[in-house]
């Protein structure tokens, strides 16, 4: 991979970008429809940080603002999400091979689901094996204490963090309860967890045919505690996490 591209990182969360925020050689700002892009560099990479604000229109402006002005090469999005199968927990890591809108129905015009025109149901994306495995090995048990106060690490059972690749669905919705979990567990049965903005950068990235990574921290189970769930995870927890990742993207 070249040196010279430019990453465009993006998060839901103004806790978990300013941590990135600060992690920039030489920030420079600038404002564009209420959204404040930092550029400069993160080890030597060129990057263009945002906090995107929640849901799909706010990720798809925000996205085709860093790739028509910005003219970045890859983004990257990290946030919190909530957990659909009982197999994922708290702190887990989802880094999403495929995202899919779970509130899209048009029926009867098409299929539930599919994205008219580009007739999608999943946006398929690229894991590459090199970070996927750095990832694995920040978040590995041995290393998780370099990230992570040690306090939370207890708070939260954080002693033994997954990292899986699996699909994630976004919907302008926040998932909080067992109905609402059970309709896209049958519905869409490989969807991993469910959050507000994935597919949406996914969709952009497709029709701009730029690479995306799309990786969510569990913040939550989506039922009816996840209100309550998501925000300590989220003030105490989520922007350790998320510098950990981008340092992770962007090591050598
Ligand atoms: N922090 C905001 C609300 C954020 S909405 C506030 O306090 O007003 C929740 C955010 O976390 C979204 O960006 C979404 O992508 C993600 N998220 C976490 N858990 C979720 C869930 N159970 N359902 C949907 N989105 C969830």
């Amino acid at each position: 991979m070249s040196e010279n591209i430019i990453y465009g990182i993006m998060s839901a969360m103004p806790e978990e970008i300013d941590g990135v925020i600060s992690l920039i050689h030489n920030p420079q700002h600038k404002s564009i429809a209420g959204r404040t892009y930092t550029s400069g560099t993160i080890n030597h990479k060129n990057v263009v940080v945002v906090f995107s604000r929640w849901g799909k229109v706010a990720a798809a402006s925000t996205t085709t603002t860093l790739i028509d002005y910005f003219k970045v090469d890859k983004i990257v999005f990290t946030g919190i999400a909530g957990a659909i199968h009982d197999d994922l927990n708290v702190g887990d890591i989802v880094v999403a091979d495929s995202c899919v809108f779970h509130d899209l129905d048009i029926r009867p015009l098409n299929e539930r689901f599919v994205v008219p025109i580009i007739n999608k149901k999943f946006f398929e994306l690229n894991v590459s094996e090199s970070w996927y495995l750095k990832l694995v090995n920040t978040f590995h048990a041995n290393n998780i204490n370099q990230i992570i106060d040690e306090n939370w690490i207890t708070v939260f059972n954080l002693r033994t963090v997954q990292v899986v690749r699996r699909s994630i669905a976004t919907g302008d919705q926040f998932v909080n309860s067992e109905k609402m979990k059970d309709d896209l567990r049958i519905n869409l049965p490989v969807v991993a967890c469910v959050e507000m903005e994935g597919a949406a950068v996914a969709q952009i990235c497709f029709e701009y045919n730029i690479p995306c990574s799309i990786v969510r921290t569990i913040s939550d189970s989506a039922n009816n505690t996840a209100a309550m769930d998501f925000m300590p995870f989220a003030k105490y927890v989520a922007s350790s996490y998320s510098v950990a990742i981008v340092t992770a993207l962007l090591s050598d």
